[in-house]
């Protein structure tokens, strides 16, 4: 609707403009946004506007000589070094560190030229005069490790792959996003589709890989979108010779699974295996197979764009570079962030969120999704990094983040977030098939005032047993947030018990 305005406003005024669509740039809580670019290089961005304060900044700002001080969001200007202006200094800009993120909201993500001036493809570039021990080498020496969630070290993943005796290898990007409450690679896909090419384009220059998968979620058709078009220009320019291959999944949750996303590309039920063997050694069509996610490949471009020294400067000793969150719940300003790994769950609530809205406090924050767990305020002082996270029983997962007030049941939430893994269970083994089902009845029961003394005994039982014995990681994980709840608000299951909530 602001876009419409736009343009009617420009024709009707005949100004000399040109309307650049971009992707998010990251402050959702100020969408809808809009940059004016008067002299191309210096810009004034703009959120939320309405229809109202748009034709305003038009009549003003561009017709005439004024600028409209409401709703600014900061300056910005654009120069071949990189951006800056006051839009980066702002509360919610300045304790970030937007690497992966960097031309997202800032590029058209459909025209290749932005991206090839914005230093674009020059990582590619170079690794093709690299060979395969070289490139992996970089890799590691980077530290990078997957963003999928699990944090397997990127370097080790591809060498072994690459090592794995067969002509034929595959490399797939795991875009099937699916947890509530994320929205990363999405953001990404839609705001910079060619940085996630062209990693998947090294990957596949790297294991020696012909064909390439990226695996997307069809409820994401804005990304779909711009992924086409980029591949359709990355044609045109003629880029190696590798065939990407966009392969729509159905929003199963379980597809996210390694194993269970290669069946489904194979057009077999999505349903994990067990493991091993692994996919670098068996995987698509049974060929050694590099499976990576969305923000893994533009991490790659990025290592390989602007140096391994660069992203190994960043991060802590065993968690290296930034990580991209969808900070979304009760904070003043929720958005798609980017910090370094090692920054702590206080510096983004509060320095980035802007803490609490309406007054609230805050209580706990629910890092990793439904596979993750929740952590009270107490521990508001850990570092987000794999390792830390896991000692605290949450994990990283691939980075939502939501931030709860103290008017919050924790026990609502646990079942919310177990309603959707039980919901997501493929069904395949037992004790995630059933035991997570026995979660979901002594949890209703809890809620509904129905709750025995001895379940929060039983409810934990189940919880350890199915995460011991479940095949896959969604089996695995689910009752994190159980589990977590059960350690840190074990008092408000007990008093829901006892009727007091
Ligand atoms: Fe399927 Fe759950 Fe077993 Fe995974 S753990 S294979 S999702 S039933």
């Amino acid at each position: 609707e602001i876009r419409k305005v736009i343009e009617d406003e420009i024709t009707r005024e005949n100004i000399k403009a040109r309307i650049i669509p971009v992707g998010c740039i990251g402050s959702c809580y100020a969408e809808p946004i809009i940059g004016i670019f008067k002299d191309n290089r210096e810009g004034v961005f703009y959120g939320p506007v309405n229809k109202n304060l748009t034709r305003k900044i038009i009549k003003k700002n561009i017709i005439g000589d004024e600028i409209v001080k409401e709703n600014i969001l900061g300056t910005i200007w654009v120069r071949e070094t990189g951006t800056g202006g006051s839009f980066f200094e702002s509360d919610f800009m300045r304790s970030q560190s937007r690497q992966i993120l960097r031309r997202c909201g800032l590029i058209n993500p459909e025209d290749i030229n932005h991206y090839l001036a914005t230093g674009g493809y020059t990582g590619l570039l170079k690794t093709l005069e690299m060979g395969a021990d070289e490139i992996i080498d970089a890799i590691k020496r980077s530290g990078l490790r997957g963003r999928g969630g699990a944090g397997f070290p990127t370097w080790l993943k591809w060498d072994l792959c690459r090592q794995s005796d067969s002509q034929e290898r595959y490399i797939i990007c795991n875009a099937d996003e699916g947890d509530p409450g994320a929205f990363m690679n999405r953001s990404l896909l839609e705001g910079d589709p060619h940085s996630v090419l062209e990693g998947i384009l090294i990957g596949a220059h790297t294991i020696k890989a012909k064909k390439a998968y990226i695996y997307c979620r069809a409820e994401y058709p804005a990304a779909l979108e711009k992924l086409e078009k980029a591949i359709e220009d990355l044609d045109k320019i003629g880029l190696p010779d590798i065939e990407i291959i966009i392969k729509r999944g159905a929003g199963a949750f379980v597809c996210g699974e390694e194993t269970a996303l290669i069946a489904s590309i194979e057009g077999r039920r999505g349903m994990p295996r067990t493991r091993p063997p692994f996919p670098t050694t068996k995987g698509l069509w049974g060929k050694p197979t590099v499976i990576n996610n969305v923000e893994t490949f533009a991490a790659i471009s990025l290592i390989f764009q602007k140096g391994v020294e660069q992203f190994s400067s960043m991060g802590t000793e065993s968690s290296k570079g930034t990580k991209t969150f969808s900070l979304v719940g009760d904070v003043k300003r929720t958005g798609l962030i980017e910090v370094p790994l090692g920054t702590t769950l206080k510096e983004v609530i509060f320095d980035i969120g802007g803490g609490i809205k309406d007054g609230g406090n805050l209580k706990a924050v629910q890092i990793g999704g439904p596979s993750g767990g929740c952590l009270p305020v107490s521990m508001v002082d850990t570092e987000i990094d794999y390792d830390s996270l896991t000692s605290a029983g949450a994990i990283m997962g691939s980075g939502g983040l939501v931030v709860l007030s103290d008017d919050t049941c924790m026990v609502e939430i646990a079942r919310y977030f177990l309603e959707f893994t039980q919901r997501e269970s493929c069904g395949k083994c037992v004790p995630c098939r059933l035991g997570t089902q026995q979660m979901l009845l002594i949890l209703d029961d809890i809620l509904q005032g129905k709750g025995s003394p001895g379940d929060v005994e039983t409810l934990h039982e189940v919880a350890e047993a199915v995460k011991a014995a479940s095949l896959c990681g969604l089996g695995q994980t689910a009752p994190n947030p159980v589990l977590t709840t059960l350690k840190y608000f074990r008092e408000e299951y007990v008093e829901h018990i006892r009727g007091r909530c």
